[in-house]
């Protein structure tokens, strides 16, 4: 099975929206499992701290190193063969390449990061890999972790169905994909490209195809290069 633990402050915010739909019926036949880990546990003193000031000033609150470290080596046997994942907009950012790897390997440890981020030596000192969902600041790990866990589990064995099975999707063949219409034949004035309704599906995949590079060429130049 492939299995996810998740590293937080904020545990109750799981599964949150992973429990509908193809990634909650997944959960339920045990197609992937999901585990959390308080943090906060670990934290030092009486009131669980979890967080000190940053060294040399400025503004906020960092993880610290020791804490961290603790959950995770508490949470994790230590040949646990799962890459470890820390929420991060410093990160590498998340591709459909490094989702089929991650989907294809045995699960994944998401770490949150809250406040101003984490210690980096908990970064160096656990072999934590950055990730990114792209640019721009959230208030926390823990969407960006579900985020990280839908586009997975969606590509896991049994999830989708045979006709659904996503390798049309954007992305997959490095452009995005093209304009999908349904009924009514005609809406508003509009209608359905001819070439979809003439059952020549060689002509139906050579426009499909050019309008997926027309699209990509438009708005995403960068894909192509
Ligand atoms: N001070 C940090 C931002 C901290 S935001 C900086 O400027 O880089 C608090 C936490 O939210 C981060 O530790 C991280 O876990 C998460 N987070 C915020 N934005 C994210 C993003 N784009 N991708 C992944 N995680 C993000």
């Amino acid at each position: 099975m492939w299995s996810a633990t998740i590293f937080t402050l904020y545990p109750e915010m799981f599964p949150g929206p992973l429990a509908v739909s193809l990634s909650g019926d997944a959960l339920a036949r045990e197609i992937w499992s999901l585990e959390t880990r308080n943090i906060r546990e670990y934290g030092i003193g009486r009131h669980r701290a979890v967080d000190d000031t940053p060294a040399g000033g400025g503004p906020g609150m960092v993880i610290r190193a020791d804490v961290l470290a603790q959950a995770l080596d508490a949470g994790l046997a230590a040949d646990d063969p799962r890459p470890r994942l820390l929420m991060s907009p410093r990160g590498r950012p998340l591709t459909q390449t490094r989702v089929r790897e991650l989907a294809s390997g045995p699960g994944a440890v998401l770490i949150c990061g809250r406040f101003e981020g984490v210690d980096e030596r908990v970064i160096e000192g656990r072999g934590l890999e950055e990730v990114s969902i792209g640019d721009y600041i959230l208030s926390g790990g823990e969407m960006a972790s579900l985020v990280v866990l839908d586009a997975c589990v969606r590509l896991l064995p049994g999830v989708m169905g045979k006709q659904e099975s996503g390798a049309d999707e954007s992305f997959e063949g490095g452009l995005l994909e093209y304009p999908h219409y349904t009924r009514p034949r005609e809406w508003e004035g509009r209608a359905i490209p001819d070439v979809l309704l003439s059952g020549d599906h060689a002509k139906i995949a050579k426009w499909r195809r050019e309008e997926a590079e027309r699209l990509t060429r438009q708005r995403r130049p960068d894909l192509l290069r």
